[in-house]
């Protein structure tokens, strides 16, 4: 390993002796991975220096776009989760990991209800669109189903 470190960091690598870049340095196979380390001759002054690579990583990142069918389908699947537990509240009471927590199953259900209730709508709504885009001819165009 190096020893003592003449240039930090750098964007390309840069002699110690006289400063030149060495800005066609992905041509030297063996800089491939972050801790690679070559010596090199300068370019410019013709002395010899060593090259330790360091390679950093960043990331972007973007949502993606439900399509109307994959809305549908969450907004199906919640409602039958939700009834499932409703129904589960009224016949075995409430869950024991919620018991604990002081809940009786009259709330519960009135809140199991409600969300049921709101998810419904939202099903509704979604139902009410598809069926728009598809009287309007556009459905296939969107989503490609
Ligand atoms: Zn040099």
């Amino acid at each position: 390993m190096t020893s003592d470190i003449d240039t930090w960091q750098t964007d390309n690598p840069t002699c110690p002796w006289c400063g030149a870049q060495d800005k066609n340095w992905w041509e030297h196979r063996e800089l491939q991975s972050d801790g690679s380390e070559l010596t090199v001759t300068c370019g410019f002054c013709a002395k010899d220096y060593t090259i330790l690579m360091h390679i950093s990583y960043a990331f972007d990142t973007w949502k993606r776009q439900e399509t109307l069918t994959e809305e549908i389908e969450r907004a199906e699947k919640k409602l039958a989760r939700l009834d499932e537990r409703l129904e589960a509240v009224r016949t075995k009471g409430v869950p024991k990991h919620l018991q604990d927590m002081d809940i009786d199953a009259g709330q519960l259900a009135r809140d199991y209800f409600q969300d049921v209730a709101r998810t419904d709508r939202e099903l509704q709504n979604l139902y009410r669109e598809r069926s728009q885009l598809q009287e309007s001819g556009q459905w296939e165009a969107i989503d490609g189903n």
